[in-house]
């Protein structure tokens, strides 16, 4: 019986374990962390030995194949010693690839992925199809293949995780956009970052479909790298030589694989980014033969992704949106293009090296003024004061508000696009966009 060793247990790797140990591996799972406890008993549930706080060298160096959490970066010294001696490291996708014969939809790029993902799910549960959604949001492909398969996969990909897939295969794969991110785990260099988006081609063949974002120069340069062996299938913003899915006249159309088209003020997500989204998820529904009529009706009535540009409410006349999901300062363009009335800019956080030019022109442009909310709001003081918009300095969620509702004005927009991840005053995205609406909704 080969030996399969998993680290990190999280939602990928305790589905992992699962599926090996159905497939009648030999399982060990060690975390370095401690183990939440829905997957304690998960694994205790199916017999699975593991270990947290530690990873124990003796039990992980004999394992014929290893299974790592995406979170996990290839310098970890235990990472290290595996490749040293030559042990095979794959993605739990991978491994859950090679245990199904679904269709797979595969989302990746530098942001987007979650709404385009969401979007994608949506069409195909309302056109009635037998799909799961897995990646970085859902429950684990592995777990899913393992309990409760499905006919489709719509999944979102992270560099990361694409990092240690082989042999997987997307029918239809779809990158969005390659923007830097996520540097730090990649020696500093875009172009080894870039390289791993362009991992989602591997395996391809000339039954399956690759839609890209077209507009987008480091894909295009990329693409004279890596050949395209699908269909290939780029969108734009604008219909231009080659395109499949662009905006025409006020229309959204789709000429492949047959003819499209829907008014674009009747797609439920604005902003210009989230047009790109909604041609890359409508050409994977009409790709998939989806009738037109759902794909219409499904772009029109998507709810939207929770802390992705998401309106709170009014208060005094002024709209709040929570787009706490804008980790980096692409993101926060594309929000703050997006919005159409005088605009009080949440920025702030933990910085990962941003360079904050590209917005600046567009902060003048649409703000009325600027919040700080970070432990340290130095570097936003350095970039931003001088566009002699005012500004407040704030520590705290609660503060920040406070400053927010003082500074709008009825009719206005505050927007919580902060640039910069939440590490320094909250544990993570959601618990920033939470208190957020909770601090807006206590005004
Ligand atoms: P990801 O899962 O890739 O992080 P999300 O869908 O969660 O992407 O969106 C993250 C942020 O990126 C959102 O707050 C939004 O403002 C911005 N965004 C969404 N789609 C795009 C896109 N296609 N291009 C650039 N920015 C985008």
């Amino acid at each position: 019986m080969s030996r399969i060793v998993i680290l990190g247990a999280g939602e990928s790797g305790a589905g992992a374990a699962v599926l090996a140990r159905k497939k009648g591996f030999d399982v060990f799972v060690s975390d370095m962390s401690e183990i939440k406890d829905k997957y304690k008993k998960l694994l205790d549930d199916h017999g699975i030995a593991w270990e947290e706080g530690q990873h124990t060298e003796a039990k992980i160096l004999k394992a014929d194949e290893v299974i790592k959490s995406p979170g996990i970066p290839k310098e970890a010294p235990m990472v290290r010693k595996l490749m040293a001696q030559g042990t095979h490291i794959i993605s739990e996708i991978e491994f859950a690839g090679r245990y199904t014969r679904s269709k797979m939809v595969c989302i990746t790029g530098s942001n987007g992925k979650t709404t385009t993902t969401s979007l994608i799910f949506h069409i195909f549960k309302s056109a009635g199809y037998d799909v799961g959604l897995a990646g970085n949001i859902g429950r684990s492909l592995a777990l899913q293949v393992a309990e409760d398969p499905h006919d489709y996969y719509v999944i979102e990909l992270s560099s990361f995780q694409l990092d240690n897939m082989y042999d997987f295969h997307a029918n239809i794969a779809i990158l969005l956009n390659i923007t830097p991110d996520h540097l730090d785990r990649y020696e500093n260099k875009f172009e080894n970052y870039a390289d791993a988006k362009m991992r989602i081609l591997q395996n391809q063949t000339p039954n399956d479909s690759f839609i890209y974002w077209n507009d987008d120069p480091v894909i295009r340069k990329e693409l004279e790298k890596f050949e395209i062996k699908a269909v290939a299938c780029p969108f734009s913003e604008l219909k231009e030589k080659g395109s499949i899915g662009y905006i025409e006249s006020g229309e959204y159309r789709l000429e492949y694989p047959t003819p499209f088209n829907m008014e674009q003020e009747e797609l439920s997500l604005t902003g210009k980014h989230n047009i790109y989204n909604s041609l890359a998820a409508g050409l994977a529904g009409n790709i998939a033969g989806i009738k037109k009529e759902i794909i219409r009706k499904s772009l029109g009535d998507f709810p939207g992704v929770e802390h992705r540009l998401e309106k709170v409410c009014k208060v005094g006349g002024v709209q709040y949106i929570n787009d706490s999901k804008a980790t980096n300062v692409d993101a926060c363009w594309y929000a703050l293009e997006s919005m159409t009335t005088p605009t009080v800019l949440i920025l702030g956080g933990k910085d990962k090296g941003n360079d904050y030019t590209p917005i600046k022109e567009l902060v003048k442009k649409k703000c009325r003024g600027l919040v700080y909310l970070g432990a340290d709001n130095q570097k936003l003081h350095d970039n931003f004061d001088s566009l002699g918009l005012p500004v407040r300095d704030t520590h705290s969620m609660e503060d920040c508000v406070r400053a927010c509702n003082e500074m709008a004005q009825p009719g206005d927009t505050v927007l919580l696009s902060p640039c910069c991840a939440s590490f320094d005053l909250f544990h993570n995205m959601e618990e920033r966009g939470n208190m957020f609406k909770e601090m807006v909704r206590g005004l």
